[in-house]
């Protein structure tokens, strides 16, 4: 979609000045859009317990991080390098959800030790983990309504959660094992822009929730119903109406759980939080027809998977071309790659070369999934605070980062066979 009409009324006025002075490409993102964007959410649950945790995964720099965290924000971690980011920014306890899917007994214990709100996603891990933490919860698999989602499988398909007919075992399990505190987990959708879709499903986990508590008799502290909210890509998509979405959530909750017994509502959004709110910064550096009419830039898929991995739309425009004569290019970067396009029959305005070229929507999944493939590094990420001032949050990666992991002297790991034997020995053929 295109960039928000309040960070394009912040961004473009010094866009021009910030790429003469910065260079290009660069990630930039608007801090006021994403707080803003997190208030709403917190709003639209008016009075009733809810915290939204941000699933760093999306945007895991410690500065948007920070200031979510000041919001009043959680984060969601699935990983031990995101405890620690976590960690790192001061997020202890239970601002930490882990949520994560085969997942070694060790990162469990690592997540138990730091205190966060622990999703197991099956039995086998479960029935492993010693201690258990005190408050423990399962995911439950996509199913019913989330048969339609791609990207979180169908029930037969998903990797994902405990099967809705294992559930009450489950719990009942976790209680023979001395546990008091329980919570559910369910996501059950990715990228979802209907909003009918999104509070049908996320209402079927809270009647889940209800009636495995009924069963087995355990009250939940929680239900967490994930992230996976979508944002509108396409020019014409509408946003999700959150606070129609939190009133389904909380009719379900209201419906289900009647006698005061109801649980707090978490949430794990990353892409509906900062999704928006940011754009890859890029300049034309070539103008070519091979068959196709190409623009070249100087970012490419390393900086941005979507496009090439998914064949994901990133809306992309020339914010100083304008009013020149438009036609259907194919915008590229440099990978050895024909995946690697951002747009494939996209109508702009003829270029020129140095033009300055927006993807929109990188606040999410974008930066993130960056990759250093043909030596094209990730590049920097910035920050417009709400006063305007522009900060580097993230430099560019240099040779010396893609090189640091390198061992320029071997270091052995296992040592050669003491005593080789000989090839007469070693099975000579009679
Ligand atoms: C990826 C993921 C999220 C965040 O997804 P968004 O689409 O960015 O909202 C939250 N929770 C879990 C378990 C995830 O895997």
């Amino acid at each position: 979609m295109p960039i928000a009409e309040g960070f394009a009324q912040r961004l473009l006025p010094v866009l021009e000045e910030l790429v003469a002075a910065y260079g290009t490409p660069f990630h930039i993102y608007d801090a006021q859009g994403i707080v803003d964007t997190h208030r709403s959410m917190v709003s639209a649950f008016g009075t009733e317990p809810f915290r939204q945790y941000f699933a760093v995964k999306a945007l895991p720099n410690p500065a948007v991080l920070s200031m979510l965290l000041d919001e009043g924000s959680g984060l969601d971690c699935a990983s031990p390098t995101e405890l620690a980011l976590a960690d790192q920014v001061g997020a202890g306890g239970e601002d930490v959800v882990f949520t994560s899917n085969n997942t070694a007994g060790w990162e469990y214990d690592l997540a138990r030790t730091a205190g966060a709100l622990i999703t197991f996603d099956d039995r086998v891990i479960f029935d492993r983990a010693e201690p258990l933490p005190e408050t423990v919860a399962f995911r439950v698999s996509p199913h019913g309504l989330a048969q339609r989602s791609k990207l979180m499988g169908d029930a037969a398909g998903t990797k994902f959660g405990v099967p809705v007919a294992e559930l009450a075992d489950a719990y009942r399990a976790a209680r023979r094992r001395g546990v008091t505190r329980f919570g559910i987990h369910g996501m059950t959708f990715a990228n979802e822009l209907d909003v009918g879709h999104a509070g049908r499903s996320s209402a079927a986990v809270v009647e889940c929730a209800a009636r495995v508590a009924e069963e087995v008799g355990i009250a939940f502290d929680y239900i967490n119903v994930g992230g996976g909210l979508g944002i509108p890509y396409r020019p014409g998509e509408r946003p999700v109406d959150f606070r129609a979405y939190a009133d389904v959530i909380l009719a379900a909750r209201r419906r289900c759980f009647p006698d005061g017994t109801a649980p707090r509502i978490l949430m794990e959004c990353g892409r509906y939080v900062t999704g928006p709110h940011g754009v890859l910064v890029t300049r034309v550096v070539n103008r070519v027809r091979k068959g196709r009419d190409i623009i070249g830039v100087d970012a490419s898929m390393s900086s941005l998977m979507r496009p090439g991995f998914y064949g994901a739309y990133h809306h992309l425009t020339l914010p100083y071309a304008t009013g020149r004569p438009e036609r259907a290019f194919d915008v590229v970067g440099s990978l050895c790659e024909n995946m690697d396009k951002f747009a494939v029959d996209r109508t702009l305005p003829e270029p020129h070369e140095g033009d300055i070229a927006l993807i929109h929507d990188t606040g999410a999944h974008g930066h993130a999934m960056g990759f250093t493939y043909n030596g094209r590094l990730r590049p920097a990420e910035l920050l417009m605070t709400p006063t305007g001032e522009v900060v580097e949050i993230r430099r560019a990666e240099d040779f010396t980062d893609y090189v640091a992991t390198v061992r320029w002297q071997p270091k052995p790991v296992l040592a050669a066979p003491s005593a080789m034997p000989s090839a007469q020995q070693a099975g000579d053929p009679r």
